[in-house]
Order: structure tokens, then C-alpha cells, then sequence
């Protein structure tokens, strides 16, 4: 887009670049000895029912701790595995890692919730992906509707036709699904209609400035309003205040995620989390 870059711009601009593909190499070339050496672990976030408080669900996040680099960003270092094809076996581990810890927590006498995963548009391109899913379910023992699989619009508006017939072979296995980000992306009505999903995730995005931004309560309140249309439940990430919770609640929003209640926390201390709950009012 810039064509007229002047020599200092473009001196500077190539040394970023090096800074930055030498990062990049290193992730790239550390990732491939991540899961072996088991430096990946998952980090779950508790998901509120606004209705009772209840803890309905944990949204499994991907941490990774480099014995030099130290903890690394998923923000940062998936769209490395996305590019190096890493991404496939990383999130098969994410998967099979998250179902079989629920399957575990629900046995051990832990109130039943659902599990979200977060899923890459690579994975969700790639043609095994339902095998690979329900295979996993299957050997864990995890009934589908148990887990809950998160995807962006950005990854159902890349090939809309396909994402629908997937969604839909998702959804007969009993498998929810729920968008990610929801009203960051483009997707249009007449294909969230036909999108088998049972959730919209309200972005942080909106719920951030709902305290005093007028544009981003009527953002929030429009999405509320047409998932309750389209029979979608909806979520709001990212809370993180006391009013923004009761404007939620008040709008008639089904569920709630956030610092407010809970950072992303290890199994243990999440279990330790989940003991010491109290339905939040
Ligand atoms: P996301 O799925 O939209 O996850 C929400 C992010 O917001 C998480 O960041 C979470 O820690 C953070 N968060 C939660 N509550 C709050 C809050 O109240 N305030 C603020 N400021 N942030 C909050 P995280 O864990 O760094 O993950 C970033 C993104 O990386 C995720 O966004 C998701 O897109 C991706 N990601 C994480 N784990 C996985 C994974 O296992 N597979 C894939 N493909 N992507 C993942
Ligand atoms: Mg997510
Ligand atoms: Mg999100
Ligand atoms: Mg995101």
C-alpha cells in the first residue's frame, strides 16, 4: 500500500522484519519439540450461567512455558504453528487433553459442564477433522454434548458451503459449536442462519467499554437480541466489572466469562476454584 517509502522508512522497516523472522524462527523451530518435552499445558476459564451463577462450562486456553523464553502468548505462537503445520498435532493434543480432564472431573463427582475448545481455521479446513473429534470422544468416553467447539466467523465465511455441511456433520454427532469473537468478523445473516451453532460469544471488544461507550452498549444489545431471534444462547467474554455483568444481565445475556469472576487458571487451582464456588449473584 505505502509506495513511497523514503530510504529511512525502508531501512528501518527491513530491520524490524530481521527482529522479527529471528523470533520467529526461534518459535518456529522450538514448537517442534513443545509437546514432546511437554511444555504445552491448558489453562480453563469458568463460564457463568446468568440465570443462577452456576459455573456451566471451562474454556480450555493453550499455554506454552519455554525453559529460556519463558511463557509465550497463544496470540503469538499459533499463527507460527498454523504456518508450520504444527497446528494439527497441537490441537489434536489440545483436544484429546481437554476432553479426557472433563471426563475426569465428571467422574471424580465435579457438577457436569461443558468444555470449549478453541479450534484453528486449519484444523477446521482439514478433511478429519470430524473423525478426529468424534474418535477422541469415543476413546475418553466424553458424551459429545459435553464439549463445545469454538470457531470465528472469519472461518465459516472462508467457505461458507463447506462450513454448513461440516457444522451440520458436527451437529449430528451431538458436538456443540459456538462463534468465537462474535461481531469482530463479517459473516452475514443469511448464513448465521444456517450456521449449526447453539452460541454466539459476545468479543471482549464490546463488552470492555460498555461502562461508558453508548455505541458499544447498542453493539452488545443488538447481539443479545438477534441470537434470542435466531435461538442462540450468548456469552459475553472478557468481563470484567460489576456493572458491565448487571448491564449484561439486564439485556437478558445467557452466560459470562471474565477476569471479574476468573482468570484462566491450572487444573488444580481450577479445581480448587470450582470447591470454593458459591453461585455468583
Ligand atoms: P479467545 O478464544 O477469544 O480467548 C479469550 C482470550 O481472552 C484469552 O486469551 C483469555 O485469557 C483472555 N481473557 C479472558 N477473560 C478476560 C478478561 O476479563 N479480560 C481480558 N483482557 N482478557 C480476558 P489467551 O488465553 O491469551 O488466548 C488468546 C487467543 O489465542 C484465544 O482467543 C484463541 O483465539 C487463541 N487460543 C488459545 N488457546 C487456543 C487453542 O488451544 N487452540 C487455538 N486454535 N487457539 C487458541
Ligand atoms: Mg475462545
Ligand atoms: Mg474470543
Ligand atoms: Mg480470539
Amino acid at each position: 500500500r505505502v509506495k513511497q517509502a523514503s530510504h529511512n522508512n525502508f531501512a528501518f522497516f527491513t530491520q524490524e522484519m530481521q527482529t522479527h523472522s529471528a523470533r520467529h524462527l526461534q518459535l518456529n523451530n522450538a514448537m517442534h519439540f513443545a509437546l514432546a518435552r511437554g511444555e504445552l499445558s491448558l489453562h480453563y476459564q469458568p463460564q457463568f450461567s446468568l440465570q443462577d451463577g452456576h459455573i456451566v462450562g471451562a474454556e480450555a486456553l493453550l499455554r506454552w512455558q519455554h525453559p529460556e523464553m519463558g511463557s509465550l502468548s497463544p496470540a503469538e505462537f499459533i499463527p507460527i504453528a498454523e504456518d508450520n503445520g504444527q497446528i494439527l498435532a497441537i490441537g489434536e493434543w489440545v483436544l484429546r487433553t481437554a476432553v479426557t480432564q472433563l471426563k475426569h472431573w465428571i467422574d471424580g463427582g465435579m457438577a457436569p459442564m461443558v468444555v470449549a475448545v478453541n479450534l484453528s481455521a486449519v484444523q477446521f479446513r482439514h478433511p478429519n477433522l470430524l473423525t478426529m473429534v468424534t474418535q477422541i470422544l469415543d476413546e475418553v468416553g466424553l458424551p459429545p454434548q459435553y464439549l463445545e467447539l469454538e470457531l470465528t466467523e472469519a472461518m465459516a465465511m472462508d467457505n461458507p458451503m463447506a462450513a454448513i455441511a461440516l457444522m451440520n456433520q458436527l451437529h449430528e454427532r451431538g458436538i456443540r459449536m459456538a462463534i468465537d469473537d462474535f461481531g469482530t468478523g463479517y459473516s452475514s445473516l443469511s448464513y448465521l442462519k444456517k450456521f449449526n451453532v447453539s452460541k454466539l460469544k459476545i468479543d471482549q471488544s464490546f463488552v470492555r467499554d460498555i461502562s461508558d461507550g453508548q455505541d458499544d452498549k447498542a453493539i452488545v444489545t443488538a447481539i443479545i437480541n438477534l441470537a434470542a431471534s435466531l435461538n442462540l444462547k450468548t456469552i459475553a467474554e472478557g468481563v470484567e466489572s460489576a456493572s458491565q455483568l448487571a448491564f449484561l444481565r439486564l439485556q437478558g445475556c445467557d452466560e459470562a466469562q471474565g477476569y471479574y469472576f476468573s482468570k484462566p487458571l491450572p487444573v488444580a487451582a481450577f479445581e480448587a476454584f470450582v470447591q470454593a464456588q458459591q453461585p455468583v449473584s
